[in-house]
């Protein structure tokens, strides 16, 4: 049996459960009937925070509150310049706050310090461009429609954005969201994950220091039913953006069709590479690692499909068993580590049973393949996971393990690989391994996703836009076209003419 790198309990100091919160309308507030929910560190089992729990009254108290925000007209009708300043200094305060962000993230997600304290640079990053956006909302004007008449074209904020996500991009994704909503002039309610609250409402606190009047952002601390739900249907929010799991996507498309609302969905993955015999070999295997064990493999863009030419599979499967034995998993307060804790006890066995699954079903078992302990920690891990034999009818080719699981299918044929790729109900992200130019953008431009990584995976840039196709979602964020989905499109036609009839009037 393969040795793995295991890094035991770093006994660190741990802080206090934080006590959350809801933000209505510039207020913090319990729930009105003193309901509350509590959240487990995955990695110690210790209680990380307790948080007031909504039910319908906040959630209506907060969806009023961005509704009057937006109708007032203080907030979007304010420059974008003064706009920008609030963003930036929000972005200054995240950097300021990095340190406690980043510790209450590893406590209640799992994910490792080091990497938590890179996503919270990131999520600063992200204000920061947002805030570079705000000052350049613009339309068009038409000056060709005939001597009579001009044309204008107005961007206009949406409206009340409301803002849901995940558990495992706590703060970056919520960055990926509200900087970008505020820009445009739109006000929000945002509920982050039951899993992972306390970040956002460290990003409230933060929000309120910096100056966002009361109203402008509202947190709803709770669950899908009824908060998410309510947020999805209520007629006074004018779109929903939705970063999560691809079932509950299509259940608030369903919730907000009662009144077609905007819907923006980030969904999941079950993202394809494809190596060509001709790739760098140890490129490859390294970012192989990378994108499969990143975030615990809890991540939209795993690369958890891997498919390789027959000739060079066996080749890059010792590599990818050698680096996965010598990556760190284990305490995530310990700085060493790259591989934290898994989310939920419910989403270990979920992982396992993929893996059992594909045994049964004839997979091969490279390296890992169950949970793993760590020396003097009784949260749950599991082990780097390889599997070699994966057919794309096994629901581990198909489905998102969402865990540290590389599934390994084989080609010949440079078409079949990339029918291989498209054979998914997914489209998040792809990627291609070769040193011919020529076989990287045939796959780039016949793969069905939203981001091609070409000798190379999982690099992000604020200015590149992100999202999927198929079942991945619709919309996208980041770049310019981040900020487009929380404009709204209005045509002015001016008759600048005076003096000539319209239609009867000279008749
Ligand atoms: P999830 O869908 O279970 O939950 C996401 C959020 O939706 C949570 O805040 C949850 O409380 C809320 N919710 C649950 N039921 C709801 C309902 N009926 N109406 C409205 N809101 C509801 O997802 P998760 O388990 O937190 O996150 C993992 C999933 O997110 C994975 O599928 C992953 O691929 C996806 N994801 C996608 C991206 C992307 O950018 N494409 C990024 C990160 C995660």
């Amino acid at each position: 049996m393969t040795e793995l790198t295991v890094i035991p309990a770093a006994n660190a100091e741990l802080p206090e459960p934080r006590r959350n919160r809801h933000l209505i309308n510039g207020e913090w507030q319990d729930s009105a009937d003193g309901a509350q929910f509590e959240r487990l560190s995955p990695s110690h089992l210790v209680k990380a925070s307790l948080s007031a729990r909504a039910g319908r009254t906040e959630t209506d108290a907060a969806i009023a509150a961005a509704r009057a925000a937006f109708d007032d007209g203080k907030w979007r009708g304010m420059p974008g310049k003064d706009r920008a300043t609030l963003l930036n200094r929000v972005a200054d305060l995240i950097d300021a706050n990095r340190e406690r962000i980043a510790l209450i993230e590893v406590l209640e997600s799992g994910k490792p310090i080091a990497q938590a304290r890179g996503e919270i640079e990131g999520a600063a990053d992200l204000w920061r461009f947002a805030a570079s956006l705000a000052r350049t909302v613009h339309g068009e004007s038409h000056n060709n429609l005939g001597t009579e008449m001009l044309g204008v074209v107005l961007k206009e904020p949406i409206g009340v954005a409301a803002i849901i996500t995940p558990w495992n991009f706590p703060f970056l994704i919520v960055s990926q969201k509200l900087p970008f909503a505020l820009a445009a002039g739109c006000t929000a309610v945002v509920k982050p994950s039951e899993m992972t609250p306390s970040t956002t409402v460290i990003l409230g606190e933060l929000l309120i220091e910096a100056g966002v009047p009361a109203g402008v952002v509202n947190i709803v601390l709770g669950f899908g039913d009824p908060v998410g739900e309510m947020m999805s249907s209520d007629p006074r929010v004018d779109m929903v953006s939705f970063t999560g799991s691809t079932g509950v996507g299509k259940r608030i498309v369903a919730a907000a069709s009662g009144t077609l609302k905007k819907v923006s969905l980030e969904l999941g993955g079950k993202n394809p590479q494809v190596i060509f015999p001709d790739a760098d070999l140890d490129a490859a295997a390294d970012a192989i690692v990378f994108g499969v064990y990143f975030n615990m493999g809890e991540c939209c863009n795993s690369g958890s499909r891997i498919i390789v030419h027959e000739d060079i599979a066996r080749a890059l499967l010792e590599k990818v068993n050698a680096l996965s034995a010598r990556v760190p998993f284990g305490d995530p307060l310990d700085e060493r580590t790259q591989v934290g804790a898994i989310i939920s006890d419910e989403h270990q066995r979920k992982i396992d049973a993929y893996v059992k699954q594909a045994e049964q079903a004839g997979a091969r078992v490279e390296i890992g393949g169950a949970s793993l302990g760590v020396p003097g920690l009784e949260g749950r891990f599991y082990q780097p996971t390889v599997i070699s034999g994966v057919t794309p009818d096994m629901a581990i080719a198909r489905e998102e393990v969402f865990g540290p699981v590389l599934s390994v299918l084989t080609f010949t044929e440079e078409a079949e690989a990339i029918r291989l790729a498209n054979d998914a109900a997914y489209g998040l992200s792809a990627g291609v391994w070769s040193e011919n130019i020529h076989t990287c953008l045939n796959f780039a431009r016949n793969v069905q996703a939203g981001t091609v990584w070409t000798n190379t995976w999982m690099d992000g840039f604020a200015e590149m836009p992100f999202g999927g196709v198929k079942e991945s979602g619709q919309g996208r964020e980041l770049g310019r076209y981040g900020l487009e989905e929380y404009l709204e499109v209005k045509t002015i036609q001016l008759r600048v003419a005076r003096g000539r009839s319209f239609w009867v009037r000279d008749r």
